[in-house]
């Protein structure tokens, strides 16, 4: 059987991978443990030095890496060229933090001496997501090789060739064949790898169904998960905002990436003072985001990822709208292109209110407190997080331990930083991602007692 990825742009193949038999998948699983049983052994410098020449790899090549993620996803060339920039940054950052992040901690206890390590615990399974081809697997595979451990990777069928890329990016910087391998496989043949002795742990990102699945099947095992799912972030926004700024922020926040991010604010809260003119600015900067072909650099809208996530997104749009919100600007879509979209008058029972949007669409609500803006922001059965722009200091300080969400950004839209934990609440997720957090979800914490 093959794997097919089609250009979501102009509908030509992309790449036809085989996708690997029972017999290949032993192999990749064993290979992996027989290079876990090496690499855990190293030490942290040579893995920085491996980790600093995937860096160069990544730097040294992003306009070819970019390149087929725009072909495979859609995603503008800019962005894709950004994302794999952020991934040598990935990279260069467990490089140089590893060591500090799993350095054994001393505990005082009446032992002579008693103290933590952080040791490897085998091979991590990854089943990523399509939106972000390179770096969803960048911020996992850097940590775990830096903690000793081994990646395999079940990347999503419509981003198959940058799966590939991605394992020869880790053969060009000369690590160990088998320290990171893509495993082409449908989402049929998880379940039974998840219970594979050799697998220790999984990570997800991607939908609560996929979520839940491979959840259960690693819980029926008794091994730990970490999912990254869906969100529905809230932008709220009260009248003694930097105005421009602010404006500027949350176009980005939710278009960027043609809005198929799930820390993108798919939300838009106005304070009724600033609604008016806040609209009416927002509407002309949305009007001008340039949508066109993928590969010219001076496109910021490309296509969805898939037609069928436009359909789908289209459904939820419809839906809204029979429900009485109105369509302020855009609303159309041809194939897997959608106009970028501004509804107006949504309220907390209207799909796009309520479920994911995966795509160029926005909702917005009008709030006149602070309790009904925390009210509405927590009104989500999602949890990733929450941007407040606001001058009023007091008010910041108020409310950031009310919200239910894994971040709260302050006059800034919610991104993923190497140097921030990341993570969701409620139906976005467990764990974390990145920083000291990430990289110590993998790892056996030793207790160590010396009498
Ligand atoms: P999925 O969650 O279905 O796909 C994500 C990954 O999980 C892919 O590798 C997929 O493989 C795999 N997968 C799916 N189902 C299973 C399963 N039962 N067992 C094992 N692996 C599985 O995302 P979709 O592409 O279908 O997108 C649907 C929606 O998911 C989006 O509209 C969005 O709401 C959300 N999403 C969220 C993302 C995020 O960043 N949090 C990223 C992508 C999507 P395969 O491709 O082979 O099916």
């Amino acid at each position: 059987m093959n794997i097919i990825s089609n250009n979501p742009y102009n509908h030509t193949e992309v790449a036809k991978i085989k996708a690997f038999n029972l017999q290949e998948i032993e192999e990749t699983l064993a290979l992996a443990q027989h290079t876990y049983l090496e690499w855990r052994t190293t030490s942290f410098s040579e893995r920085a030095e491996h980790l600093h020449n995937v860096a160069l790899e990544l730097e040294n090549n992003k306009e070819d890496y970019a390149k087929t993620m725009t072909l495979e996803m859609g995603k503008p060339i800019s962005q894709a060229i950004a994302e794999v920039e952020k991934c040598a940054w990935v990279c260069r950052y467990y490089a140089d933090n590893a060591p500090d992040h799993l350095a054994p901690k001393p505990i005082e206890t009446d032992a002579t001496k008693s103290f933590v390590r952080y040791e490897p615990i085998g091979v991590v399974l990854a089943v990523m997501p399509w939106n972000y081809p390179f770096w969803q697997v960048f911020r996992f595979i850097a940590p775990a090789l830096m903690a000793g451990n081994i990646g395999v990777l079940k990347h999503a069928s419509n981003v198959m060739q940058s799966a590939q890329n991605i394992q020869r990016v880790f053969e060009r910087a000369g690590l160990p064949k088998g320290a990171f391998q893509n495993m082409p496989v449908g989402s049929d043949r998880i379940e039974n790898i998840v219970r594979d002795p050799r697998i220790k742990a999984i990570t997800l990102t991607g939908s609560k169904p996929a979520g839940a699945a491979v959840a259960s099947t690693a819980a029926s095992e008794i091994k730990k998960s970490v999912l990254e799912l869906g969100g529905s972030n809230a932008l709220v926004v009260f009248d003694d905002c930097d105005f421009e700024q602010t404006v500027a922020t949350c176009v980005q926040a939710r278009f960027q990436n043609t809005g198929q991010s799930c820390i993108a604010g798919k939300r838009l809260l106005l304070h009724d003072k600033v609604y008016d003119k806040f609209m009416d600015a927002f509407a002309k900067a949305v009007l001008q985001l340039k949508s066109g072909d993928p590969l010219d650099k001076d496109t910021y809208i490309g296509v969805m990822a898939r037609e069928d996530l436009a359909i789908e997104l289209e459904e939820q749009l419809k839906a809204t709208v029979d429900a009485g919100a109105k369509v302020l600007v855009g609303g159309h879509r041809q194939k897997a292109y959608f106009e970028p979209t501004i509804v107006t008058g949504v309220t907390p029972e209207m799909s796009i209110f309520k479920e994911e949007t995966f795509g160029p669409v926005i909702g917005v609500t009008r709030f006149s407190s602070d309790e009904e803006a925390v009210e509405l922001v927590n009104q989500s059965d999602f949890g990733l997080g929450v941007s407040i722009f606001t001058e009023d200091t007091a008010r910041i300080e108020k409310l950031i331990p009310l919200f239910d969400d894994g971040a709260v950004f302050v006059n800034d839209m919610v991104k993923s930083n190497p140097n921030l934990p990341f993570g969701g609440t409620k139906i976005s997720g467990y764990g974390r991602e990145l920083s000291l957090d990430g990289i110590q979800e993998f790892v056996n914490k030793k207790t160590v007692y010396i009498k």
